[in-house]
């Protein structure tokens, strides 16, 4: 592992604090040390309170910041000494620990502190630096991982016995340290756990931390532990997407809601999970107790969720009874599926939460692949994790998370997304929280959003061949389908019937109807496995139920759609799908509307272009987002009893009318 230090950059953060911030980031940067949250970094500063006294504060890293990014805002200040005294208490509970940190803060806006603040505090050196670096826990999380680290860092690192995180932990090393630290000590490993390196300045408590890591990962290529084998790549993948959405229901149910189910596709995934002794491996449980959290104490082993939820309801009755508490049991749903053929799929409430389990199982798999090599991978027992999942802190934690989006952990399909109306329908179910994917001819999609709970896909919708592919990435990607919404189309300019060329015509309503009815027909099985109901929403357009002269292929095509859509309405209602239309007028912020047709439009009618935008009842403009907000609640609860429904947005039009 290589020091990212750079002298001239580090100089551009000035003061204690500053350089806590360049560190810490430095840190963040390499997944092989800390990932999504985990680690911790402080610094200790000398300050005037109010009063106008010295004060020595500890900087230490507050919850809600990762290192990668931080800022002189997520770092927490308290105050040394109250951190000190608690190291002193023969006891203190969680939440007594909690309203400590809280309330030894100066600054009462500032993050929570994280909970290891009190070790912070009691270890020596201005800087502090924290991680769980993956080379560490492949290491002592083996047989005789104790002799084994002792023998990579000898006595220039104290060692500490697995404890959970906390004051108990801070309590321990506040007894320990002292006896164990000789004049040599620049850490402290943390078994099953992590590691801590200290000094006078950023620089030389960030270099000691990629020192010993360096030690760690040589010490596994010494032992023909660090060069993992690179797996044959994936074979391409049958088309399974119905398997996936039933699997999908069937993990929704054990989550209590909608859940995301991300097919990773990862040649590490897939090699892992036909490892011939995966299923020993993969079933001690996570490298570091805090994984436990995000990816559950092991993952699924192929698909049966039923056994699942019983091995965890047998898990959580077991430990439960040893640790003699009254517990509410979390979900018993996997966060990690290892499938011989769909190799390693994630899940969770969110994309994101899925994402996120997917990145520490990939380290995961490293990790135990290494332990393995190096003779023996050993998991904490589980009740040591239990602890950690079922800890008061978390469960709060839990607590206050509070209500889900409104569409959390399902996913809608929008077609001509890249732009227009579909764009905005895109913002506005991704706003409630659902994982959207965006189909669009233009590739631009691609890259319409780099975010966890998007993905675009290039899709001509008249080419059946690609358009199932699409439908088949969709799932792949997210688990499912529970909303679509049929946005793309085309408007040919105007040209009487007398005029019309058959291929424009032909063009017209392989687009706007073809289209729609293939992806109706592909989608029908899938929106019949939402967990929470099907919902379709069809744009349509005011030429429905008032076609324009000139507008022939265009008016015929809509009509056709809003007739299909209502003879699926009616053979669907007992899949529990509901299907609505929205008839919008002169939407002018989409890319059917150039500037030409606006004004041949505009002077057909012998207006002006102003007088034309706002030529309706209510004198109003009409936006792409008021036709995707109205979309996106005829997915929600509002219209749950409401099918084959047409809503005219266009501010009132007295044809329609
Ligand atoms: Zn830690």
């Amino acid at each position: 592992m290589n020091s990212r230090w750079n002298d001239a950059e580090a100089a551009q953060y000035p003061g204690d604090l500053g350089q806590r911030v360049y560190s810490s980031r430095l840190l963040g940067r390499d997944s092989a040390l800390v990932l999504h949250g985990g680690g911790n970094t402080s610094v200790k500063s000398r300050e005037k309170n109010i009063f106008g006294e010295e004060e020595d504060i500890l900087y230490v890293k507050g919850s809600g910041w990762d290192l990668e990014t931080i800022e002189a805002a997520g770092f927490s200040p308290c105050r040394l000494n109250h951190l000190l005294k608690l190291a002193k208490l023969p006891e203190l509970s969680d939440l007594q620990m909690a309203n400590e940190l809280k309330g030894c803060l100066t600054n009462s806006a500032a993050p929570m502190p994280s909970v290891e603040a009190i070790l912070h505090a009691i270890l020596p050196g201005k800087f502090v630096d924290h991680t769980h670096a993956d080379a560490l826990i492949a290491i002592t999380n083996t047989a005789g991982g104790l002799n084994r680290v002792q023998e990579v860092f000898g006595d220039r690192v104290v060692f500490i016995p697995y404890v959970m995180p906390g004051f108990k932990l801070a309590r321990l090393c506040a007894e320990l340290f002292p006896q164990k630290a000789t004049g040599k000590t620049i850490g402290l490993v943390l078994m099953n756990h992590g590691l801590f390196t200290f000094g006078d300045t950023a620089k030389v408590a960030y270099e000691r931390m990629i020192e010993l890591v360096t030690l760690a990962e040589a010490y596994l290529a010494k032992n023909k532990a660090w060069e993992l084998k690179s797996p044959a790549p994936a074979s391409p993948p049958r088309p399974a997407r119905l398997e996936i959405a039933a699997l999908r229901k069937e993990i929704s149910a054990a989550m209590g809601g909608p859940a995301i189910l991300a097919v990773q596709g990862t040649a590490a995934g897939h090699a892992f999970a036909r490892r011939p002794d995966v299923a020993t491996i993969s079933q001690q449980g996570p490298a570091t107790p805090d994984h436990v959290i995000r990816t559950k104490r092991i993952p699924m082993l192929g698909r049966d969720v039923a056994a699942f939820r019983a091995a965890y309801q047998a898990y959580f009755d077991a430990c439960a009874a040893q640790a003699g508490r009254k517990l509410v049991m979390l979900d018993p749903a996997p966060r990690v599926l290892l499938d011989a053929d769909l190799g390693l799929c994630t899940m969770g409430r969110t994309a994101k939460e899925a994402a996120i389990a997917a990145d520490i199982y990939h380290h995961t798999i490293d990790i135990i692949s290494r332990a393995t090599a190096l003779g023996g991978w050993q998991a904490l027992p589980a009740l040591e994790i239990f602890d950690v999942e079922y800890w008061d802190l978390e469960q709060a934690k839990l607590r206050a998370a509070g209500k889900a989006p409104a569409f959390a952990g399902e996913v809608a399909l929008v077609t001509g997304a890249a732009s227009g109306i579909g764009k905005a329908c895109v913002d506005s179910l991704l706003k409630r929280g659902a994982a959207v994917v965006g189909l669009d001819v233009n590739p631009a999609i691609t890259k319409l959003y780099s975010r966890p709970d998007f993905h675009g896909i290039v899709c001509d919708l008249t080419q059946e061949a690609s358009l199932a592919t699409a439908v088949e990435e969709a799932v792949r990607k997210f688990g499912g389908l529970d909303m679509l919404i049929l946005n793309a189309g085309i408007f040919p300019p105007g040209a009487p019937i007398a005029d019309m060329k058959s291929d424009l015509w032909h063009k017209v309503m392989s687009v706007n109807l073809d289209a729609n009815f293939l992806l109706l027909r592909e989608c029908h099985p899938l929106l019949k496995l939402a967990p929470n109901g099907g919902r379709v929403v069809v744009i349509g357009s005011k030429n429905v139920p008032a076609p324009g002269p000139g507008a022939s292929a265009y008016s015929a095509s809509k009509a056709a759609v809003n007739q299909l859509v209502r003879v699926a309405a009616l053979e669907w209602g007992k899949d529990r799908i509901r299907l609505n239309s929205l008839h919008p007028n002169m939407v002018f912020d989409t890319a059917l509307w150039t500037p030409e047709i606006l004004a041949s439009r505009a002077k057909h009618y012998g207006l002006s272009v102003e007088e034309y935008k706002t030529n309706n009842v209510l004198k109003t403009e009409v936006s792409s987002r008021d036709v995707a907000e109205l979309a996106a609640e005829m997915c929600g609860p509002l219209f749950a009893k409401t099918t084959a429904a047409q809503v005219p947005v266009d501010g009132g039009n007295d044809r329609v009318i």
